[in-house]
């Protein structure tokens, strides 16, 4: 069915490139066989009907928390009970519940990011919030949107529980689907060259030249993110101590200690046209680049990709530029 989406984007590739869209979006494709049994791997289970999934929707890439209801046949459907959150406010929902006073405040409400909040439902001993959307209007304004779900005691429990598998699924859809689509809107910018036609895709090293400085691009701009990253939440810094640098976070914290602090922030502050771009104009010269432009992402091994990026990131000193920007 959706097939007829992408037919069009490339007609040499075609029959191609609706597998790697079949691969990517398998959890909207063949959500009515979804079952219990049969989860797949973007998907946990909270208990009661209630799922963590990371979706990918036009272009972006989203982590829903949403009840799903079972049908005769077991197969689980989304229902309308759900809220659906960029990858940074998923994140920063699970700290904001961590040090949320439900047991303590029966009024407690806390605003996330500007784009949901949590209100205490607490009843009884067992924790129960529910996250509900906000909406700023032009004015800067906000108001709450029907967009809401409930959690409960042991939900909340496996939700931060689901944090490790749930991120792994954010980073390979960041890269398999967001900056993927990005990538294939850039080199549609620019004229086939028909001379490359004769190029043998059989070649293997494409790939990885182009896996390799797709890495670079990545690493340029998180390790840009994190440097900035640290200065601003450095407390010397912020109280404008320009004397003892050395004394500071931003300049005494290693580089392991500023990417475990940092790295998933700098993620989520991507600009991830930029980078489509940035890598498609340094490589649209390769012949190969149209030949990969699906197989790059549906093939890498993102799990790979991100720790090739943290091993180059802990090794790179400041005087050896990978910057893709330099070249
Ligand atoms: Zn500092």
């Amino acid at each position: 069915m959706s097939l007829a989406k992408v037919s069009g984007n490339s007609k040499r590739k075609s029959e191609k490139h609706g597998q790697a869209v079949k691969k990517l979006c398998s959890n909207e494709r063949t959500e009515h066989e979804i079952s219990l049994s049969s989860l797949p791997k973007n998907m946990v289970h909270l208990g009661e009907g209630l799922f963590v999934a990371v979706n990918t929707f036009q272009k972006e890439t989203r982590v829903h928390i949403r009840v799903y209801s079972t049908d005769d046949n077991g197969f689980l459907h989304p229902t309308k009970e759900g809220v659906s959150l960029k990858p940074e406010v998923w994140s920063s929902v699970l700290s904001s519940l961590r040090t949320f006073p439900a047991l303590t405040e029966p009024d407690a409400v806390t605003v996330v990011k500007k784009d949901v909040c949590i209100f205490n439902q607490t009843g009884n001993s067992q924790m129960c919030v529910s996250l509900q959307r906000l909406f700023q209007r032009k004015d800067n304004s906000f108001h709450l949107v029907p967009e809401r779900v409930i959690l409960r005691g042991v939900q909340i429990e496996r939700l931060w529980d689901s944090y490790n598998r749930i991120f792994t699924c954010v980073k390979s859809s960041l890269l398999a689907y967001t900056l993927k689509e990005r990538v294939n809107f850039e080199i549609r910018k620019y004229p086939v060259d028909e001379n490359l036609d004769g190029w043998d895709a059989d070649t293997p090293q494409g790939f990885e030249e182009l896996r390799d400085s797709l890495c670079k691009c990545l690493l340029d701009f998180i390790s840009r993110k994190i440097s900035v990253l640290s200065k601003s939440e450095c407390i010397d810094c912020k109280q404008g101590f320009l004397f003892n640098m050395d004394v500071h976070d931003c300049v005494s914290f290693s580089k392991k200690q500023n990417f475990d602090a940092y790295f998933e922030k700098a993620l989520y502050n991507v600009e991830w046209d930029v980078l489509a771009a940035k890598f498609v104009k340094l490589n649209i010269h390769r012949p190969f680049l149209r030949w990969f432009q699906d197989d790059l992402f549906t093939e890498m091994d993102t799990v790979k990709f991100f720790s090739k990026i943290e091993e180059m990131y802990l090794n790179e000193t400041p005087d050896v530029s990978l910057s893709c920007f330099d070249l």
